[in-house]
């Protein structure tokens, strides 16, 4: 792997049981997800706010500084309209 200046490494942080992603590690900071309930602390490390299952880390594309910034209002916004999709295509099928 490439080091290359200016990016900084991000991680999903994932549930293994439920899926959702509740958050992302960025740089070493931990930015929450706004619509899945934060973790709560366990004895041997976090556990998924919303099922209690375990949360591993998937790397992601190491963004730039700027973009981190950018990161968490895009990944709402782009659930919500996959949510809003799945929604009318729902209805569609109906
Ligand atoms: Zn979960």
């Amino acid at each position: 792997m490439v080091k290359i200046p200016g990016l900084i490494q991000v991680f999903n942080v994932q549930c293994v049981m439920c899926g959702r992603a509740s958050g992302q590690l960025i740089n070493g900071a931990f930015v929450p997800n706004q619509r899945v309930k934060r973790p709560v602390a366990a004895k041997n490390g976090s556990r998924c706010g919303e099922c209690g299952g375990n949360l591993y880390l998937e790397p992601d594309e190491s963004v730039t500084p700027f973009m981190a910034t950018q990161i968490a209002a895009q990944r709402t916004a782009a659930q919500q309209q996959a949510k809003a999709s799945l929604q009318s295509s729902a209805l569609r099928a109906a």
